[in-house]
């Protein structure tokens, strides 16, 4: 099975007397251990995708399937599980609690689990990222880059399927970006699926494919 598997996938927004179709029928496939983008003008679609890949919001028509799993008709709290096991989620604004250390945040998916914290993978996650040397620093005494790399850390933690990146260089120069992309496109290497949504063409250099939406169709 792709990791991946959007079918016809329709979503309409319906506001007062006005009907907004931010994304028109929808195909999209992607296979294990892929990386890519998606990109398209304001209005385009990108984040009603992101949200409907993330299993936060549901399509009108049309299917979705994760791992060969369709993810439609599911209650929430099965939805919440599967968006738990199968995804991992990187921001924009990196989105690391404050107070706690980075190994502090990249355990802390796991403490809400029903497995015991997973400490020793978070250390070892850390370390693949390259901040092995930074277990005990809060993000204010890491560089951007760096948290980051702990907010790809965290995503990880988990063992998703697919790891979605939102913006993941926004806020990031250009040397840093490249640091971070180096990362992304290393996990794919163990069969985690990336898709990031972006604007920043540095990211399709390093990705195997850019979908390009426009009026909520693929281009
Ligand atoms: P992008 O992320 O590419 O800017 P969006 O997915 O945010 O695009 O939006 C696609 C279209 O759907 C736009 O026309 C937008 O105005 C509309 N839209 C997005 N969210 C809503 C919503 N909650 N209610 C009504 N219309 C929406
Ligand atoms: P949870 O659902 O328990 O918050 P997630 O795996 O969905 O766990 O989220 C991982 C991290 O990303 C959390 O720190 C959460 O606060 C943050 N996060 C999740 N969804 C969003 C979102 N839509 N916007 C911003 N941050 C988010």
């Amino acid at each position: 099975d792709p990791a991946l598997e959007l079918d016809t996938v329709r979503k309409v927004y319906e506001s007062g007397a006005e009907t907004v179709v931010a994304l028109d029928d929808v195909d999209l496939r992607v296979e294990r251990g892929e990386f890519v983008t998606i990109m398209g003008p304001s209005g385009s679609g990108k984040s009603t995708m992101l949200n409907v890949l993330g299993l936060l919001d549901e399509p009108t028509s049309g299917t979705v399937r994760i791992d060969g799993r369709l993810t439609g008709d599911l209650s929430d709290d099965r939805r919440t599980t599967m968006r738990k096991e199968l995804l991992g989620f990187v921001f924009q604004d990196f989105y690391l609690l404050p107070t706690l250390t980075a190994v502090e945040n990249v355990t802390l998916p796991t403490i809400f689990g029903d497995g015991p914290p997973r400490r020793e993978r978070a250390v070892d996650l850390l370390e693949r990222v390259g901040l092995g040397g930074r277990l005990d620093h809060t993000p204010t005494e890491l560089s951007g880059g760096q948290q980051q790399r702990v907010a790809i850390a965290r995503a990880l933690i988990n063992e998703p399927r697919i790891l979605l990146a939102d913006e993941p260089t926004g806020n990031l120069d250009r040397d840093t970006s490249e640091q971070v992309l180096d990362e992304l496109s290393g996990i794919t290497e163990q069969g985690v699926s990336v898709i990031a949504v972006t604007h920043d063409e540095l990211v399709t250099e390093y990705t195997d494919r850019t979908v390009e939406l426009f009026d909520g169709r693929i281009r």
